[in-house]
């Protein structure tokens, strides 16, 4: 296992190993690994000849008031379980490397950011897209791979990775989840008892909207309903949002006619939790 340090021995590496027409799978991540990382290691492990993984808690896409100084961080464990998982490097770059001084280049994607966490969150999808954008320049990577949990995050991806005519696959993997149904995520771990209970509120809608949609509902405001007067009912939540967009524009929709994803944001205690189905797929909650 290579643990790399700096952006100009990361594309040395990279370059290297193109040249002898290897293929390099990447894995962008902000460290602190569960199950759902791995699960993409396991996937890049299948597809690349090397395994790449970066651990950068990357601040431009952190508002003011988030918890970047507090977002859970353990090098030794994430490197043992990365190397397990089958990766050959683990990129760890240092806030200098990434944003030097003079530092003022950022990309925006302008619509499909611009509902759901763009609305929540400013500057958020900013800041990911110029994050994945420099990872992407740094690691030279054949194909990445992303979580379909962060389902608004790979839609820009993939919007950036086809306007910008960066030359590199983009592969979405399912949400991993708890055996209970909480999607797994690195700030579960905020969570008191009583919240980690309170937060099944969002698989288990998950599960219900698709219920609903399996008996032939299409009106996205009765599914709605339906989820947010649930919720409402669970101690210590409070609804971030609650929408039904469709999946390639990311704009909200009365019906459910074309591909359209539920997408969730629930504050449980102050912890933001997020999770998403898209109609019509399969859900592996109990
Ligand atoms: P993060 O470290 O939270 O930035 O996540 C790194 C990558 O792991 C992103 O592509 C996420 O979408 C993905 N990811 C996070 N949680 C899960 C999960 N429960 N299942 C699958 N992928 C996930």
């Amino acid at each position: 296992m290579n643990i790399i340090g700096t952006v100009q021995e990361m594309q040395r590496y990279s370059e290297a190993l193109r040249n002898s027409g290897k293929r390099v799978a990447f894995v962008p991540t902000m460290g602190y690994f569960h199950d759902g990382h791995l699960s993409l290691m396991r996937e890049a492990r299948k597809r690349g000849d090397c395994v790449v993984v970066s651990i950068y808690v990357n601040p431009t896409q952190f508002g003011p008031s988030e918890d970047l100084d507090k977002y859970p961080r353990n090098f030794e464990r994430d490197r043992q379980l990365a190397e397990d998982a089958g990766a050959d490097v683990i990129f760890f770059p240092s806030n200098a490397e990434m944003y030097p001084e003079h530092y003022q280049t950022y990309v925006n994607v302008e619509e499909v950011t611009k509902n759901l966490c763009g609305l929540s969150r400013p500057g958020h999808f900013r800041g990911v897209a110029t994050v994945c954008a420099k990872l992407f320049n740094m690691v030279k990577p054949h194909l990445a791979i992303f979580g379909k949990k962060d389902f608004q995050q790979l839609v820009t991806i993939k919007r950036m990775v086809a306007d910008l005519n960066m030359d590199l696959e983009i592969v979405g993997m399912p949400t991993t989840r708890e055996q209970d149904g909480l999607a797994m995520s690195s700030r579960n771990v905020y969570l008191s008892p009583e919240e980690r209970q309170s937060a099944l509120c969002l698989s288990r809608s998950l599960k219900k909207a698709k219920e609903l949609f399996d008996q032939g509902e299409r009106d996205a405001g009765r599914i709605l309903d339906e989820i947010t007067g649930y919720i409402e009912g669970v101690p210590s939540t409070r609804i971030d949002y609650a929408r039904i967009c469709s999946t390639t524009t990311m704009k909200d929709i009365d019906r459910l006619e074309d591909e359209s994803v539920m997408a969730l944001a629930v504050f449980v205690g102050s912890t933001r939790l997020i999770d998403n189905y898209v109609f019509g797929e399969e859900l592996n909650i109990e």
